[in-house]
């Protein structure tokens, strides 16, 4: 069976790429959210938490990226594609900043 389709007008084109544009917003709310969904699962496996545990904290790891200010959230170098890290916060592979 071959497939043949028939070409697509100017105006149909048109309304095409515009419900794509319309669709962009839509379509990124649910790429972050199943992004949001891999992050949740990497913090699980290394018991990430949003409160330190005794002095060990995220600000004091070599593993934590700061954001723009020092208590704003940052990223992680072992919980990729994250920049929802709370300095205060802490995982299983907290590793302290040499002092
Ligand atoms: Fe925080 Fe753990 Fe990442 Fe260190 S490795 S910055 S403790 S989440």
């Amino acid at each position: 069976m071959k497939f043949n389709p028939a070409p697509m007008s100017r105006r149909r084109a048109l309304g095409v790429a515009v419900n794509v544009v319309a669709a962009l917003p839509v379509i990124a709310l649910f790429s972050r959210e199943a992004y949001a969904a891999n992050n949740a699962a990497l913090r699980k496996a290394l018991q990430y938490q949003d409160t330190p545990k005794g002095d060990a904290k995220c600000a004091n790891c070599v593993q934590f990226v700061p954001g723009a200010a020092a208590t704003d959230k940052g990223k992680c170098k072992a919980i990729p594609n994250d920049d929802e890290i709370s300095p205060n916060g802490w995982c299983a592979v907290f590793a302290a900043k040499p002092k």
